[in-house]
């Protein structure tokens, strides 16, 4: 039997090399009443689509591809007995090949004297279902929705006379991303005029989690959606068993929390405030994890979030319950823990399950009319791999407190600076906009803690003079960890070899803006 194609396509480029290509390997073209006009101007042999369904093309061109014979060619699986039988008893003949591009529904729309109706007539039906029964039966048709790929396949079919089923089955993929899109944008322009706007990009792989009863400010709105494939642990996987609704900046905060306990593997605790992390602690026992993580800076904080990652007993919940907290998630709260938290109403307690760790999602920043995407930053570091720089050596207490600094610092805002010990965070300077003056804050924070002997310091990035180094070193600091890579670095190993710092370089940036 001669194998078929349907070709089916609003925008005509490419259309007739690729139908040549076609017709030379033997394959029989079928197509709508359009796209037959101009490939009989070239004398290109093809099948009207009435001559197959045995209907006109009707409605003003509503129907004419919506027809058994049509889709029982397209979705009958070659591979079973029955399909194969219910075919020829209803004289059904396979088509192999689908090329079809779809009604331009988004050229329509954007016209400035779009109507209603014109945007209605540009509502393609048949062609995404063409497109998406030939995507379904992938393992025998091949669809193509874009010319640019019409090379490609012209090549495969030139030399092999066919399709690979990877081939098949990338472009399959390809179709229902294009129909998923294609449709997307067809809830939105309706969505639009009747007053219920969704972000276009949600109705793909998001769906609502929760309406917000408003966003960072009151006057703002906001919701909280979810990916419906969720990858891994997160703040929209959470349970929350007490407390409050849970807020826009309780999500943000926690979903930062998170993100750091992420790098931990022995107890932990995280104190959060305004999307950097206040103290970090870890301990023997989550007892003494969050001990340190309080200790790191009393102050700040009163209305923080916590992460931890083991559960909470009744010890720590009495510590907790003593401060003034948003929310505090952990996997699991002992009985007794859970009930002495709960006595406060508005605390927000939520368990987590920490098991399912998968960094591969991507996020997403918004920007003003459009999107910025990366894959988050967590690349494997090895200190093996670090350099040191100075003349001095770290000894092995400073390396484990250069470790927990370097795991810390790269989550808080840029300029980051961190200081530490092997345990706890002991000052963190964020967010300014020069480096010196994040050095400056750290260090004023663990001088009036008491806690500035011994600490290390950490920079998300390098230094770019030797100021940092030298406001740290006349502090008393001992060692800094930092990724290298000024051309002023020789005056910052200088600086720090005068002072008797050892300095470690790890070539990897860490900005978080
Ligand atoms: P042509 O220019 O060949 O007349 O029409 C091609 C266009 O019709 C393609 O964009 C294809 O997606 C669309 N199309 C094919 N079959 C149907 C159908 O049954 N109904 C509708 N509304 N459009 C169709």
């Amino acid at each position: 039997m001669k194998r078929r194609a349907l070709l089916s396509v609003s925008d005509k480029t490419g259309l007739v090399e690729f139908a040549r290509v076609l017709v030379a390997a033997g394959i029989e073209v079928i197509s709508t009443g359009g796209t037959k006009k101009v490939l009989d101007e070239q004398n290109i042999p093809t099948i009207g689509i009435e001559e197959v369904t045995g209907f006109p093309e009707m409605l003003d061109g509503r129907v004419k591809t919506l027809h058994p014979k049509i889709h029982g060619g397209l979705l009958g699986r070659r591979d079973l007995a029955s399909h194969l039988e219910a075919m020829q008893a209803h004289e059904i003949t396979p088509i192999d090949f689908v090329v079809v591009n779809l009604y331009p529904f988004k050229e329509t729309i954007v016209k400035p004297d779009v109507t209603e109706a014109d945007a209605i007539e540009n509502i393609d039906i048949g062609g995404p279902s063409m497109l998406r029964s030939a995507a379904k039966n992938f393992a025998s048709v091949t669809v193509i929705v874009d010319p640019s790929d019409y090379d490609k396949v012209a090549e495969e079919i030139k030399v092999t006379g066919q399709t690979s089923l990877e081939t098949r089955k990338s472009l399959a993929a390809k179709t229902f991303r294009h129909t998923a899109s294609y449709d997307a944008l067809i809830a939105q322009y309706f969505s639009q005029i009747v007053g219920e706007t969704t972000p276009e990009k949600l109705t793909l792989t998001y769906d609502l989690r929760q309406t917000l009863r408003y966003g960072e400010n009151s006057h703002q709105q906001a919701s909280f959606y979810r990916s419906i494939l969720p990858k891994a642990y997160s703040m929209a996987s959470a349970t929350q068993l007490n407390g409050k609704e849970l807020s826009y900046n309780n999500i943000k905060d926690a979903d930062a929390a998170i993100r750091i306990i992420r790098e931990f593997t022995e107890p932990t605790a995280v104190a959060l405030k305004h999307m950097n992390p206040c103290g970090i602690g870890t301990g023997p026992t989550i007892k003494a994890a969050f001990d340190r993580c309080f200790d790191a800076d009393k102050v700040s904080i009163f209305g923080g979030i916590i992460v931890l990652n083991r559960p909470v007993d009744l010890p720590t919940a009495e510590v907790m319950r003593s401060i003034f907290l948003e929310l505090i998630i952990a996997p699991s709260f002992e009985a007794d823990a859970l009930a002495l938290l709960a006595q406060k109403k508005n605390l927000r307690l939520l368990t987590l399950d920490f098991s399912e760790k998968n960094t591969e999602e991507d996020e997403f920043v918004s920007v003003l009319g459009g999107l910025l995407v990366q894959n988050q930053d967590v690349i494997e570091e090895n200190p093996e791999n670090w350099q040191v720089v100075t003349k001095r050596q770290p000894t092995e207490t400073e390396m484990q407190a250069l470790i927990f600094a370097w795991k810390a610092v790269k989550h808080v805002k840029s300029n980051a600076i961190l200081l530490a010990n092997e345990h706890q965070t002991v000052g963190v300077g964020a967010g300014q906009m020069n480096r010196v003056g994040s050095v400056k804050i750290a260090v004023e924070q663990a001088k009036a803690a008491g806690k500035l002997e011994g600490a290390v310091m950490s920079s998300d990035a390098f230094f770019p003079m030797s100021d940092s180094v030298e406001y740290a070193a006349q502090n008393g600091i001992q060692a800094i960890i930092q990724p290298g890579g000024s051309i002023k670095d020789q005056d910052s190993i200088d600086m720090a070899d005068k002072y008797g710092i050892a300095m470690v370089f790890t070539n990897v940036r860490h900005f978080r803006h």
